[in-house]
């Protein structure tokens, strides 16, 4: 057996790319099982349905011959994403997570952040995608930024957003005990803060159909601390808790895909 196999891509006319088998067989269970196979293992080429421009980025991660950090357009990393995927490459789908990772903190691009973590296996992280895109945006849309949301994307995103209103009117039990107020004998009480939250997250869960996903309880429940006779500084300091209480949501939701 040959160490080097030529890969064949499907631009017309195809292109062709030569790669160590041993590398790509170490860095993917596809490329591995492949040429294990007893036909393959003889073949001096393979076929893929990639061009050489979407496949070219995704060797050289698993040959080790990019330069870090890796640059690549917008379509260049879905192409990533998917083939990370498709051949089971943990080294490129590490390299897709860091991705993700960074869209996250830059708050930037939720279309896209969900498209790539749509193929990876960090379940958090697919699920922060999620709730990143479900602030922003709605499951249903088709194209949102340029960026096509396909109908399985949008299918296994409608699932998910099923699970977690139904995981937002269990959590809604949990809701915090005891605020910090004034006291008793003025109107900025336990009592009234109670009220508010009761009676937002009572509004919020009777709305179902237009339940916020990534906040589901603190945009009514303001509205309702606003109508309060909390003063000002305890009316912050109940919200800040409620939102506290959301980010627990957020951590305990299902993971997504679902
Ligand atoms: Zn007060």
């Amino acid at each position: 057996m040959a160490d080097e196999i030529v890969i064949r891509t499907s631009d017309s006319p195809a292109k062709e790319l030569r790669a160590s088998r041993a590398v790509l067989a170490a860095h993917s269970t596809v490329f591995k099982d492949l040429f294990s196979m007893p036909n393959t293992a003889r073949d001096a080429f393979v076929e893929v349905a990639e061009t050489v421009e979407e496949l070219a980025p995704f060797l050289s991660i698993l040959t080790g011959t990019y330069d870090e950090p890796l640059e690549l357009s917008v379509d260049g990393w879905v192409h990533l994403a998917r083939l990370a995927d498709k051949y089971d490459a943990k080294i490129a789908r590490s390299i897709v997570e860091g991705q993700v990772s960074r869209l996250l903190k830059d708050n930037e691009d939720e279309a896209l952040t969900l498209i790539l973590a749509s193929y990876i296996r960090d379940a958090d992280l697919a699920k922060d995608a999620a709730f990143a895109f479900m602030f922003a945006n709605d499951a249903d849309c088709a194209v949102i930024d340029g960026f096509e949301i396909s109908a399985d994307l949008r299918r296994r995103l409608a699932r998910w957003c099923t699970l977690v209103s139904e995981h937002a009117q269990r959590f809604a039990y949990n809701v915090p005990e005891y605020f910090p107020t004034c006291g008793k004998n003025t109107g900025c009480s336990d009592a009234a803060a109670k009220a508010a939250c009761y009676e937002g997250i009572f509004a919020a869960m009777r709305d179902t159909e237009s339940i916020n996903h990534y906040n589901p309880y603190s945009y009514r429940i303001e509205a309702c601390i606003n109508r309060s006779r909390l003063c000002k500084a305890h009316a912050d300091q109940v919200l800040k808790k409620i939102r506290a209480f959301e980010g627990e949501y957020r951590d305990e939701a299902p993971p997504f895909p679902a």
